[in-house]
């Protein structure tokens, strides 16, 4: 395919404009999402960090939470980074507004505590190849537990995970955008294009919205 990837970012809430700035500088196409309608034009979508009770209770108010699970079934590949993470998580002990329940993991919030409210950590996330990840937490969630059918990525070295992937969704503890790391942009910008690619990706139906688009 001859255009850049379309890729979204979840503008409710948090820290979309740097992710937004990521992913123009790795020549994609990055949009500011806010409305339902908008979802049917995306080849992927990154949900930001900020804060995830926030983030919930205004995708419930702007409805854009059922077209999101209907995105994310046919394939879409989504990113959801901190508070992202958590608003894609089907189990949040004690989480008070609504969540996407997209990803089969239980996710702890602000799982650091007071006393280490942010650290930075080098991290081997092989999928992205030998250079370590500099990871900068920010009143970070942990997964806790993973399903059967999610990978982990990344591990501290105590052994506690901070990314994982499930099939087209992946989600972080940590900001990547904050930290001059483009790789995870990149990867995301890569399955986009394979997600985009009706030649690729057996067994998907492309959205009819796209299948418009492409056509015209
Ligand atoms: N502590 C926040 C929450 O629970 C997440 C922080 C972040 O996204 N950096 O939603």
């Amino acid at each position: 395919m001859g255009r850049s990837p379309h890729v979204g970012v979840l503008g409710l809430q948090g820290d979309f404009a740097e992710h937004l700035h990521t992913l123009r500088e790795i020549g994609a196409d990055a949009i500011d999402v806010r409305r339902p309608e908008q979802l049917g034009d995306l080849d992927a979508l990154i949900i930001p960090g900020g804060e995830s009770t926030t983030i919930g209770k205004l995708a419930e108010r702007y409805e854009i939470i059922p077209a999101l699970r209907e995105r994310i079934a046919e394939g879409m590949p989504v990113w959801g980074t901190c508070a992202g993470a958590i608003f894609m998580a089907k189990d949040v002990p004690g989480h008070p507004h609504p969540i996407l329940s997209a990803m089969d993991i239980s996710v702890e919030r602000n799982a650091f505590g007071r006393q280490l409210d942010s650290f930075e950590a080098d991290l081997t996330v092989p999928i992205l190849g030998d250079t370590p990840v500099h990871a900068v937490f920010i009143r970070a969630p942990v997964i806790e537990a993973v399903g059967p059918d999610v990978d982990v990525l990344a591990r501290l070295d105590d052994g506690r995970i901070v990314a994982v992937r499930e099939r087209n969704v992946i989600a972080t503890a940590f900001h990547p955008e904050l930290a001059d790391e483009t790789r995870f942009h990149r990867l995301m910008a890569t399955m986009a294009t394979e997600h985009d690619d009706p030649g690729e990706g057996a067994g998907r139906r492309p959205h009819p919205t796209r299948r418009a688009r492409n056509a015209s």
